[in-house]
């Protein structure tokens, strides 16, 4: 026989009748002798006992109710329940049967019973009235035969074993599912890389907290901060996705330290909607301030240097911010304002945070519009290049042009370069646009080339973006693209903003020494807005520097110009040319000239224009519509030839 557990069965004996005990002791105490089909075995294979286990019992005497459910107690106390109890049906003067039955089964429920009686106190179908019909009781009428007594109390207290065992085994594996179901409801709620909250369960807690607002508004404010990294992108490209990985794993564990832990959802109320983006709750807070004071703070967190594989990195993030109010229709919006004002503060500069307010949604549509007619633009190449002169400031006469680019799209408020070009950048078309201003400048530089005197075709100087520097393929391109049209590296200048340009990435040093190897200039555009940085002007290749419009726009008196003094004296240090850009008058190029800036360009000089027909050797107006054209002022046309622009006066 198989049993469950080692250790004797324990029987217990109810009876008021001190015979009786003695007669079931006697029943259980001394086993019978083997079976005669036992001892046949035994003899064939030898002596079992050795693994088959011996079956011993205990017997415990009570001789009243009472005593008995005092021995069941301890039993229970200890540990060592009784497997059966065999109860007298009559115990004077104490509880009958029946009653000692009930009290024993209040203890312990599991206890299986033989009641014992020699009369028929009860019918059967009345104790079972009195007991309920259960598995747990079975009758032995007295005088009982031992045998009978004997397997009863074995086949009951194996019986009991099994129901513990059974049970056992039923609250291992409940807790095996309760373990596996926490595991999976805590996968389905976690993003994998970050262990943050994910998307859909940050969502879900952000709709509790803005039911819990509208029912008690006014006392405080909830918002949520929706936080994108600065060109994680470019981590990833030169780095590698683990250095990614990694990344927005330190990320979020800075996140989440410092972060409050949400005791009813049990966890930090910060999440990763995807890819770099994270988002914040941040609850029950006094006011707008405080809550851009806490965003302000976890972005200095997140600024501070990583340590990705033992390099130590360092990368800035923009966030938006948006106020849960009782009129927030929902989760999903509230985190698109966020969103919306996360987009606009990576327009305004990155590294900071905004609050969300109506007029940036505008602008975000504004945006999609610009997007999808761009995208149509781009198909159907509706571009055109203006060229605006440069001089020599000394004698006003033409270096070169700079070719800007236009979009004349026919419709009311035609998007101007700055607009567009950033909507380029964002949505991925700068590239194509670049490729095209490319072409279209070699192909103009070659039908100027034909219809001037050898030597005399003006150079041309081209924007390019940063997102086509990154582009290892860039200057092989620009070389195939040279070399088709006939243009030589020195009829070329480029012009690369330093804004765009991502630090350390070796594509962009690589391509734009490529381009200094084919005798191509390259100028750092827009300098003194940014960073104006030494290094980038020493890491790069570069040949000259634009001075910002904005530099000589601020410039009302003489002293003012002690900036533009200093960039001209450091760019001779380094032996770098330098144009000054939006001289729009007579005396700022006067005082120009006078500082010794080499080069200039401005309305007052020339403004952009179109060159329509390179045979007329004039060049009529820009865009009847351009806003550059003020009314009053002499436009472009009035250019007798190109090669030495006459000045507005
Ligand atoms: P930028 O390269 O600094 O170009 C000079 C901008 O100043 C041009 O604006 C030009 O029209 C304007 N400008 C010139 N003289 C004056 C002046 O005296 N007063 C004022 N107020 N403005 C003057 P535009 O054409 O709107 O271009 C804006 C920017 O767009 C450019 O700034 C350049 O960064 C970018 N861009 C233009 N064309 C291209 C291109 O083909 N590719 C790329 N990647 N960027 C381009
Ligand atoms: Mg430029
Ligand atoms: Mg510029």
């Amino acid at each position: 026989m198989q049993r469950v557990s080692s250790g004797p069965y324990r029987i217990l004996i109810v009876d008021d009748s001190p015979s009786i005990h003695e007669d079931f002791r006697r029943v259980f105490e001394s086993l019978p002798a083997l079976s005669s089909l036992e001892a046949a075995e035994q003899d064939l294979f030898g002596d079992p006992s050795s693994d088959k286990p011996e079956i011993v019992f205990e017997v415990t005497s009570a001789y009243q109710g009472a005593e008995a459910l005092t021995k069941v107690k301890e039993a229970q106390e200890r540990h060592r329940p009784f497997g059966a109890a065999f109860v007298d049906m009559r115990m004077p003067p104490g509880w009958n049967g029946v009653q000692t039955i009930r009290e024993l089964w209040n203890v312990d429920p599991d206890l299986q019973i033989v009641l014992c009686t020699a009369y028929s106190d009860y019918r059967w179908d009345e104790l079972l009235d009195r007991l309920g019909v259960t598995d747990r009781l079975l009758l032995l009428k007295k005088p009982f035969d031992r045998v009978e007594a004997l397997l009863m109390g074995l086949a009951l207290s194996e019986k009991r074993e099994w129901i513990a065992a059974a049970r056992a085994h039923m609250a291992r594996l409940e807790e095996r599912v309760r373990e596996r179901t926490a595991a999976l409801q805590y996968q389905a709620e976690t993003d994998r890389l970050t262990g943050l909250t994910n998307r859909e369960v940050f969502l879900q807690l952000l709709q509790k907290r803005i039911e819990v607002m509208r029912q008690r508004p006014g006392h405080s404010i909830d918002a949520v901060l929706f936080i994108d990294l600065d060109d994680f992108k470019i981590v990833n490209d030169t780095l590698g996705h683990a250095a990614g990985d990694e990344l927005l794993r330190q990320v979020a564990r800075r996140l989440r330290s410092n972060t409050r832990h949400d005791l009813r959802v049990g966890r930090p109320v910060c999440g990763r909607l995807g890819g770099d983006e994270f988002a914040v709750l941040l609850e029950e807070l006094s006011g707008v301030e405080p809550a851009q004071h806490v965003a302000q703070r976890l972005l200095q967190v997140l600024q501070q240097p990583y340590d990705i594989f033992g390099r130590s990195v360092r990368i800035r993030a923009s966030a938006g911010l948006a106020v849960v109010d009782a009129r927030c229709p929902d989760a999903a919006e509230l985190v698109r304002r966020a969103d919306v004002a996360m987009y606009e503060a990576k327009q305004e500069g990155k590294g900071r945070v905004l609050l969300f307010d109506e007029a940036m949604s505008q602008r975000l549509w504004r945006r999609v519009e610009v997007e999808q007619r761009l995208r149509v633009a781009v198909q159907e190449q509706r571009f055109r290049l203006a060229y605006q002169p440069v001089v020599d400031l000394n004698n006003l006469h033409l270096t070169h042009y700079e070719a800007l680019l236009r979009w004349p799209s026919g419709e009311d408020e035609s998007p101007l370069p700055d607009e567009f070009l950033s909507v380029a950048r964002q949505c991925g078309l700068i590239e194509s646009i670049g490729n095209w201003v490319i072409v279209e400048a070699c192909r103009q530089l070659a039908r100027f080339r034909q219809h001037r005197p050898p030597g005399m075709a003006p150079r041309l100087s081209i924007n390019i973006a940063g997102h086509q520097l990154v582009n290892p393929d860039f200057a092989s391109h620009l070389a195939e693209t040279m070399r088709h049209h006939g243009v030589t590296g020195p009829e070329l200048i480029l012009e690369v903003t330093e804004a765009e340009l991502a630090t350390g990435v070796t594509t962009i040093a690589d391509n734009l020494e490529i381009c200094r190897s084919l005798g191509i200039e390259i100028q750092m555009d827009d300098f003194g807005t940014g960073a104006s940085s030494l290094n980038q002007l020493r890491a790069l290749p570069f040949t000259g520097i634009k001075l910002d419009r904005t530099c000589l726009a601020t410039c009302r008196e003489a002293n003012d110009y002690s900036l533009i003094e200093g960039i001209l004296a450091l760019a001779r240090s380094l032996e770098l040319t330098v144009v000054a850009e939006g001289i729009e008058t007579e005396a700022q190029w006067q005082i120009l000239r006078d500082l010794g800036c080499p080069l200039g360009q401005g309305y007052w000089i020339g403004r952009p224009a179109f060159h329509a027909d390179p045979c007329s050797r004039r060049f009529p107006a820009e865009e009847s519509t351009s806003s550059e054209v003020p009314p009053g002022t002499a436009s472009s046309s009035d250019w007798a030839d190109v090669s030495s622009p006459q000045p507005h006066q």
